[in-house]
């Protein structure tokens, strides 16, 4: 890279959040260069044939409940570039036992009549939230250490996202539907359900469930990153890609370089720059557990015994709230779990354009230790089949991706982690240091930028957006 060549500013990493930071920053009429490390743009949000032709699978990202309710991503003119949010008729089902599951629909109401003896108190919980479901998104997807917009629904919620999924679970409900619903959802946080605030994150995959949708990008989720690009360019942005920075004199000159990397790499990248106790804070900084994925090409659709989860995007696999946390607790303690947790989504449930006529794909991860290496294949088909019988004659083909494959394929995925960093207590304050403005890193021009920053992982952009903005205020006013 010639270093005569001078930009306003450089993005290292073409991730939702490297985009948005390089959109934000062109929409001030900056000249912005993205460098990706991949000979495709989008990181967690690309798409590609794994199994056979004409099967689109999503290397990372598929279900974006976060991405329809960004707030930078609502006024970006995505659609014009090929962005076609699909909606399936269920965000989310949740076998429990037998032919019994919770469905979480777009409706508070039609969801809690099908919980049964918990109807009343899935009211209670969810009906707040998901009246005040815009101010609270626009609160929480930024840094939490902020002056709040809307400080009471921000309080009422922060009452219940404060205590752990199995405190919450044990205090509201008292059937199995709405336990291991809950338990499903809060799951995602990759905490042990007894840690406080795994109960934060349940609680606002839920909410968005009937507030925004869960729903999956036409064509896959590289069409996030492809429109983000084009809209990119549209503002005069460059992106260059197979370019792995390794070392800093490989950049152009710029006024403000951000980095779309995690702690570990901008260590490696920056070292000898970074003062001491930034270098110290951030080698304390923990990456969490890993995941084991399996994308599936299908003769047809998949079996389910329950037949609203013939009809869901996303399916939760793991059964009762006792299974799951026992399952999270086992990741979290470096073991892996005989009958894992899977986040499962249908892509051809409602998007046809994925695999040939007739044809289906699923994609599927479990939880596993940081680093593991261990090939859940067999485990992950046997909770399948528990609630699908006959799924394994569906099967045309497999590909299977450990941590060391998925972090082989984007080095942000340190160990097979997904968020860039483990979300807990302390990381969900200090991210990936205690500071009002986190992406600010201590040398004059340089900014970190993805989900090792506020709001932390899940396709939003909003990391980028508030990275750009810290860089804006500091080097261009
Ligand atoms: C299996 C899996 C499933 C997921 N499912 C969902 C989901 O359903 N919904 C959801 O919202 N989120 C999901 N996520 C999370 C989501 O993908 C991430 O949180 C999101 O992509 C983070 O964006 P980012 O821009 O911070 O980083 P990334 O998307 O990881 O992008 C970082 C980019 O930087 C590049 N890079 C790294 N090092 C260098 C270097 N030295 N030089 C140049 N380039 C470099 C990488 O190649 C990559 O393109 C999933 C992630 C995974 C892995």
């Amino acid at each position: 890279m010639p270093n005569k060549v001078s930009y306003d500013a450089v993005v290292v990493g073409s991730g939702p959040n490297g985009l948005a930071a390089a959109i934000r920053l062109a929409q001030e009429k900056l000249s912005v260069l993205v460098l990706e490390a991949n000979d495709t743009i989008g990181g967690g949000t690309r798409s590609a044939e794994l199994t056979l032709p004409g099967f689109t699978h999503d290397l990372c990202s598929a279900v974006h409940p976060l991405g329809i309710a960004s707030p930078f991503f609502r006024k970006l003119p995505l659609e014009r570039y090929g962005l076609h949010w699909v909606h399936p008729e269920f965000p989310l089902a949740h076998p429990v036992e037998g032919e019994v599951a919770a469905v979480l629909q777009r409706s508070l109401d039609k969801t809690a009549e099908s919980l049964g003896a918990d109807q009343a108190a899935y009211v209670r919980l969810m009906a707040p939230l998901v009246g005040q479901s815009e101010d609270l998104s626009s609160e929480f997807l930024q840094p939490i250490l902020h002056w709040p917009k809307h400080p009471l629904p921000l309080a009422r919620f922060g009452l219940h996202a404060i205590q752990s999924a199995a405190g919450l679970i044990h205090k509201k409900f008292t059937a199995a539907p709405a336990r291991a619903l809950f338990a499903g959802l809060a799951a995602h946080s990759f905490m042990r359900l007894e840690d406080i605030p795994s109960a934060a994150i349940g609680l606002v995959l839920g909410m968005l469930g009937h507030s925004a949708g869960w729903p999956l990008p036409r064509g896959g989720s590289q069409r996030i990153a492809d429109a983000l690009a084009a809209h990119l360019r549209f503002l005069g942005g460059e992106i260059r890609t197979g370019l792995r920075v390794e070392h800093l004199d490989q950049l152009p000159l710029a006024r403000a370089t951000l980095f779309d990397l995690t702690p570990l790499q901008l260590l490696l990248l920056m070292e000898e720059k970074l003062p001491g106790s930034y270098r110290r804070r951030l080698g304390r900084y923990r990456y969490g557990p890993g995941v084991f994925k399996v994308d599936y090409a299908l003769t047809s659709a998949n079996p389910w015994r329950n037949e609203s989860c013939c009809r869901a995007g996303t399916v939760h696999v793991g059964g009762t709230f006792e299974e799951i946390a026992a399952s999270e607790r086992k990741v979290v303690e470096g073991k892996i779990p005989d009958r894992p947790f899977l986040l499962l989504a249908q892509p051809t449930v409602v998007d046809q354009t994925r695999a040939p006529a007739g044809k289906h794909i699923m994609w599927a991860y479990c939880h596993v230790p940081n680093g593991s290496r261990f090939d859940m294949t067999e485990r992950i088909e046997n909770q399948i089949e528990r609630f699908a019988p006959g799924f394994r004659d569906c099967i045309l083909a497999r590909n299977t991706m450990n941590c060391e494959a998925m972090e082989a394929k984007n080095a942000n995925l340190v160990g097979g982690d997904i968020n860039g960093g483990a979300f807990d207590l302390r990381q969900l304050v200090a991210r990936p240091i205690f500071s009002a403005t986190p992406y600010r890193i201590p040398v004059p021009g340089y900014y970190l930028c993805s989900s090792s920053t506020p709001p932390g992982g899940g396709v939003h952009g909003m990391c980028g957006f508030y990275a750009a903005e810290a860089a804006l205020r500091d080097c261009f006013k």
